[in-house]
């Protein structure tokens, strides 16, 4: 499974916007985004002037590449979530976050049990976790209603996750979920509204693009 393996600080600075790839970093000043908002690079000032006067396709693209890069997938993966969208009824932009969202990686890093979604998919990789108490080793793998996500009983003894227990209940679970601290895991309650998913970009720029 193909992933993003360059400096993801960069990613943000490209995508001028705090993206959250780091985990606890993302918060504190060590954060490079606060001392460095404009895009890397030798003319990354001029681009930052120039961007000022954006196109339509230029924002469709930067919605596009934002999402992507917040979520952790590849163009090839994104255009097969964005087909899958359009093939389905209702909004096609709502349909694509709410599917991204739907994501094993990202409910296990929104349960709280990884730092973050670049974390969340290498736990999940390493086979950590359980969906309906089977084991799961597929970061896309799709969570539907009433699913359970559990650590697995053996990882569940493991350093890592003594202390990820003490840590849960830190950050705010979205309602969508619920969240057994003691017991490492998560029920998924219902499917995420687009209102519940706090990722700030405009879901309508991203269907425009694939449209052209
Ligand atoms: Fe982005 Fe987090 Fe790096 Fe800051 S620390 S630039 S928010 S990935």
């Amino acid at each position: 499974m193909a992933r993003y393996t360059g400096p993801v600080c960069k990613l943000c600075r490209r995508e001028e916007a705090k993206l959250y790839l780091k985990g606890e970093k993302c918060y504190t000043d060590k954060c490079p985004f606060e001392r460095r908002s404009y895009p890397p690079g030798q003319h990354g000032k001029q681009a930052e002037f120039r961007r000022r006067r954006s196109s339509d396709y230029t924002m469709q693209l930067r919605s596009k590449q934002q999402t992507r890069r917040i979520y952790g997938v590849l163009e090839r993966q994104f255009r097969r979530y964005v087909q899958m969208a359009q093939a389905s009824k209702g909004l096609t932009g709502e349909i694509l976050i709410i599917t991204l969202e739907r994501r094993l990686d990202n409910v296990v890093y929104r349960l709280g049990l990884a730092d973050s979604r670049a974390a969340a998919r290498q736990l999940v990789q390493h086979g950590h976790f359980t969906v309906n108490g089977r084991m799961t080793d597929i970061p896309s793998f799709l969570v539907e209603v009433e699913d359970v996500i559990g650590v697995r009983p053996e990882s569940r003894r493991s350093q890592f996750f003594r202390q990820r227990r003490d840590l849960l209940g830190q950050r705010e679970v979205p309602a969508w979920l619920s969240l057994d601290a003691e017991a490492l895991s998560g029920r998924v309650m219902a499917l995420p509204t687009r209102q519940e998913i706090d990722i700030p970009v405009d879901e309508q720029m991203i269907v425009e693009f694939y449209s052209r």
